[in-house]
């Protein structure tokens, strides 16, 4: 009697520690279908909630829901380019209609599309802009008034560029800059509706993006075996399960005073000293 009620407890305690709890709760992934989106749509689905996935790529949406619902997880999935203001608002609606509340919106959908100072021109860089930044405003623009119902947590994908640069890629660079600034702006703006807004960094991880990037260059091979020896941790990409599960972490009431933090899963490539990597 005594050891059953001991294990019970020890049982409650282990589900204290690990339950995100986003049972009955919903959000919407942008880019929700592929690399990080897909995983954190897993995630969120894995840990009782209901993922929205917005994504350009109907395919992958279907493979996405699919397997979602496969593991016994529930996921919804719209069809939307998102660099139009009406598809941001119609994956808003799409969420309210099918599950009648939204809890956290995940701006994730962007690519490092190289339109440089030299390469590209005005129109590309606004072009550019459109693809990485416009729409982080106008899915939570057209998401606050049901965030506010369910104090929401917004969770905004950036990039090291940010912070280091890159070279060639004025549009991305300029976006994921004011991503960060934005986290900032919207945590304080949204103190007051107990809405939490922070951001995940990623460097290198390996998703169908990085991997066209990789195989368009002369000796692909080689550049992976040069970028892994740069990442200071086990001299390996990130995984985009490893950038999920910080993202689930910051939507769940797990991180409930955490807001306003712009937090790098990268290995401790945008930080750590260079020589670190360059004495291997
Ligand atoms: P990914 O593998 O290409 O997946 C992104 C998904 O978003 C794709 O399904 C893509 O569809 C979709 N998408 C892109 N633009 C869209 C739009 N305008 N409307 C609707 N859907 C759109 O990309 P990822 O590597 O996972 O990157 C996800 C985020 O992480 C991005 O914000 C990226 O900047 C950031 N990040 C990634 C890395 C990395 O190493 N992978 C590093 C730093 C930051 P299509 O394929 O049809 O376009």
């Amino acid at each position: 009697m005594c050891w059953a009620a001991t294990l019970f407890d020890f049982i409650k305690f282990k589900k204290n520690i690990v339950d995100l709890q986003l049972h009955k709760k919903v959000f919407v992934v942008s880019g929700g279908a592929k690399g990080i989106g897909v995983s954190i749509s897993k995630m969120i689905a894995r840990e009782g909630g209901t993922a929205i996935i917005a994504d350009s790529d109907q395919i992958a949406n279907e493979k996405a829901i699919a397997e979602i619902r496969l593991n016994g997880g529930k996921a919804y999935a719209i069809a939307v380019d998102l660099k139009e203001p009406g598809d941001c608002k119609k994956a808003i609606e799409f969420a309210i209609d099918t599950c009648q509340r939204l809890d956290g919106i995940v701006n994730n959908a962007g690519s490092n599309d190289s339109v440089g100072l030299q390469s590209g021109s005005p129109e590309k860089f606004i072009e550019s802009l459109q693809k990485n930044l416009f729409h982080y405003y106008n899915l939570v623009h057209y998401g606050i008034e049901h965030l506010k119902e369910h104090q929401g947590s917004i969770v905004n994908i950036s990039s090291k560029v940010a912070d280091t640069g890159q070279g060639n890629t004025s549009g991305y660079a300029a976006s994921k800059g004011a991503i960060n600034a934005l986290t900032r702006e919207w945590a304080a703006e949204f103190l007051r509706f107990g809405i939490r807004v922070n951001a995940v960094v990623p460097a290198e991880v390996w998703t169908p993006l990085y991997e066209q990037w990789i195989a368009k260059l002369p000796d692909p091979e080689t550049k992976k075996k040069e970028i892994v020896q740069a990442i200071p941790f086990e001299n390996r990409f990130t995984t985009p399960e490893e950038i999920a599960a910080m993202a689930v972490f910051l939507l769940s009431k797990v991180s409930s005073h955490t807001t306003g933090q712009i937090i790098h899963v990268d290995g401790g490539y945008t930080h750590l000293d260079r020589a670190l990597v360059l004495r291997k």
